[in-house]
């Protein structure tokens, strides 16, 4: 109800649904120029295969709980081929590759990124202190632990849509993460990292069920900050959803487009999910706003100069568009009360754990474009509590994976608000297409 009517207000935001869909219009051109046309932007570097899931194992799995039993193949194969995780939900383009390839082969008109980007000659500038990991990360950097940087894939070439990957095996990375949402009462252990292997997976066998249709558990009595978790992982997740409908894969035809019933199903029923869609995009949005005064000296090195201006000025028009005007987004109501740090300790933990949570999922392209929005959430909370708008150079580092995945994950909640809208319309319209 909430969220179909557009003059209401997004609790915990400064703004209505007409304010952010306004804002969404203006902002959306600049922000699909920069997420698609620049280089910068459109290579996300990351470690997608090297990792094991930290939490439980697939195929070996110790515990006995059907729950746990995640076995996505079988069910796979009862499906036609087109439809296979294998197939949908595999990465196109030079994945392995680096943007200086790619430009020299596929994009001859522009001149090659020269330097440093070469396996042989290690990251440029923009990403030498990748591998630092400071205590005020909302997320494990994306090297952690690893002695290779990882792998440049193109985010244009791998667009997020439907892929397959359902059951068990989705469901028991959703549900870990909504768990994830318990938080200690201040006065307990501020200590949240989640045990791994054993303890989760006990864990996951007892709670999976009740858990997962437990949607919002009694918010009324819960502190701001717990609130505000589990609307950015819903939010998150409805964004996913509304990307997996907006594009998705007619079998009877072959075709690729919006398919209705399932935006009915996953988000139209389910208004808090949309609510939850549009409070996320108020935090990411004032986050990039934030950041305004500091990417005016940052560094956009791709070693293509005028790629590099073009790439910056777009950058700074859009932080400029979000910064000129009210507030939408007050981050400063949060974690204010005594017990404030515990709180945002185990609030940055959860979010770590998430992050790890990630490498559990069992489709490349998902977990490529969870791990990118999971970053993405982590930067701007990184933005929102731990950094100073007023000052220069005192605030945490920005690593060029992490501006990468807040800008990208910004695009990915304005094309879902844009195609959320589209969808309403439909209904009601009472179309079943568009
Ligand atoms: P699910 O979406 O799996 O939801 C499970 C349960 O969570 C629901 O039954 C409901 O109780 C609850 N729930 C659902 N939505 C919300 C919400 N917004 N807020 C709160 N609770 C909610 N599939 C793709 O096709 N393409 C992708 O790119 C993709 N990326 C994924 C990324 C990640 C990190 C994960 C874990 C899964 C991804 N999936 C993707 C799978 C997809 O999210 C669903 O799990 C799958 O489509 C099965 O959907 P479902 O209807 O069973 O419910």
């Amino acid at each position: 109800t909430c969220a179909i009517e557009p003059h209401a207000t997004v609790s915990d935001t400064c703004a209505s649904y007409a304010t952010l869909d306004a804002l969404n219009d203006e902002v959306r051109p600049i922000l699909t120029s920069i997420t698609q046309d620049t280089d910068f932007f459109s290579y996300y570097r990351l470690n997608l295969f090297n990792k094991i899931c930290p939490f439980w194992q697939d195929e070996t799995s110790l515990c006995g709980n059907i729950a746990c039993a995640v076995n996505t193949i079988d069910s796979q194969e009862d499906l036609p081929p087109i439809w296979r995780i294998e197939e949908l939900g595999k990465l196109e383009g030079p994945h392995a590759g680096h943007p200086g390839r790619r430009q020299q082969q596929e994009r001859p008109k522009q001149k090659p990124l020269q330097g440093g980007l070469g396996e042989d000659v290690g990251e440029s500038c923009v990403v030498e202190y990748d591998d630092e990991c400071d205590e005020r990360d909302y997320c494990v950097p994306e090297d952690e632990g690893a002695a290779a940087k990882g792998d440049y894939v193109s985010l244009v070439d791998n667009p997020e849509r439907f892929t397959g990957y359902a059951g068990l095996g989705a469901h028991q990375v959703w549900d870990a993460i909504y768990r994830e949402n318990c938080f200690v009462k201040p006065s307990s252990s501020p200590s949240s990292q989640l045990a791994p292997l054993q303890g989760l997976q006990v864990q996951a066998a007892n709670n999976f069920r009740s858990v997962l249709h437990k949607e919002l558990p009694q918010l009324d009595d819960e502190c701001l900050e717990k609130r505000v978790f589990h609307r950015i992982i819903s939010g998150m997740h409805a964004s996913i959803s509304t990307h997996l409908c907006w594009e998705y894969l007619n079998q009877t035809t072959d075709e690729w487009g919006p398919n209705v019933q399932c935006y009915k199903d996953r988000l139209h029923k389910h208004p808090e999910r949309i609510s939850n869609l549009y409070f996320n995009y108020a935090l990411v949005a004032r986050a990039v706003a934030k950041l305004q005064k500091h990417l005016q000296h940052y560094n956009f090195c791709s070693f293509d100069p005028d790629q590099d201006l073009e790439t910056k000025n777009k950058v700074l028009a859009l932080t400029e568009q979000l910064h000129n005007r009210p507030q939408i987004f007050d981050e400063a109501v949060m974690f204010q009360d005594e017990h404030s740090i515990e709180l945002k300790e185990d609030f940055r933990n959860r979010f770590r754990n998430v992050s790890r949570l990630m490498d559990c999922v069992g489709c490349d392209k998902c977990r490529l474009w969870g791990k990118l929005q999971v970053n993405g959430y982590g930067t701007a909370l990184k933005v929102l509590f731990e950094y100073d708008e007023t000052k220069n150079g005192e605030n945490p580092l920005l690593r060029r994976t992490e501006l990468v995945a807040l800008v990208n994950t910004l695009a990915r909640i304005s094309k879902s608000i844009a195609a959320v809208r589209r969808f309403r319309e439909a209904v009601q319209a009472g179309n079943d297409q568009i």
